[in-house]
This record gives C-alpha cells, structure tokens and sequence, in this order.
C-alpha cells in the first residue's frame, strides 16, 4: 500500500513539485506554515526517522534541503529544517520527510 507521499511522488495526487533528483521529491505543503513550506520526501517509503536503516548514507536529505533552500533565496536569511517523528513529535504523514521553512522569523522554543 503506498502511502500519501508516495502517490503525489507518482503524480497521482497532485502537488506543487519544486525539486526532485534520484532520492527526494520535493513539495510546497498544503498548509503553509512559513512563507516558505516544503516537504523533503525520500521516493523510498520510510516510515520516519526512527525507521531510516542504521546504514546507509542519508545525507542526500540535508542536500537537498541546502540546495532548495538556495533556490528559494533562503541561505542568507536563515531557514528552518523539521523532522516530526511519531507523537510526540506530532507526525500525521507515515513516510519520512523533512519540512524546509522559511521567509520569516522564526520564535524558540517551537510549539
Ligand atoms: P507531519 O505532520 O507528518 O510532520 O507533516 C505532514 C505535512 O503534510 C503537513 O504539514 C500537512 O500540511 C502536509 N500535507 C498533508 N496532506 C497533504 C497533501 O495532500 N498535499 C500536500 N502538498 N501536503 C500535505
């Protein structure tokens, strides 16, 4: 069963797609938290950070995040990378994704 992401990854939900390479699709968020708000979604269903295999080099999440933040004229201004995981962290999507926000100023501690 593939979830959410996955179908807007495979164009069957559509989506705002900013960017995409060999391991992410990029999408601006349906909620816009930030004047800036996307999500940074591996093609590979993981269901969240907890789930991300020990091994392996992951770091094409945080490329990316670097890179569309770039293109998006977030690296001078500061921008902020999310990860919700599980309850706690208020995690409603089950496949592992990072929010890029950006475009204004942002307050500590978060909510
Ligand atoms: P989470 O709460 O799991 O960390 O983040 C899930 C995010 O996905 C939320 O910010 C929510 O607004 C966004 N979202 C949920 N459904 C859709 C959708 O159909 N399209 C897009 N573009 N974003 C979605």
């Amino acid at each position: 069963m593939s979830t959410l992401f996955t179908k807007i990854i495979n164009r069957d939900i559509p989506a705002d797609i900013v960017y995409e390479d060999a391991h992410v699709v990029a999408f601006k968020d349906i909620e816009p938290q930030a004047p800036v708000h996307i999500l940074i979604v591996p093609r590979e269903e993981t269901e969240g950070l907890a789930s991300l295999p020990d091994e392996g080099d992951h770091t094409y999440i945080l490329n990316a995040a670097k890179k569309i933040a770039f293109e998006f004229g977030l690296d001078k201004s500061g921008y902020r990378l999310v990860f919700n995981q599980g309850e706690h962290g208020q995690q409603t999507v089950p496949h592992l994704h990072a929010h890029l926000l950006g475009g204004r100023q942002m307050s500590w501690p978060p909510g």
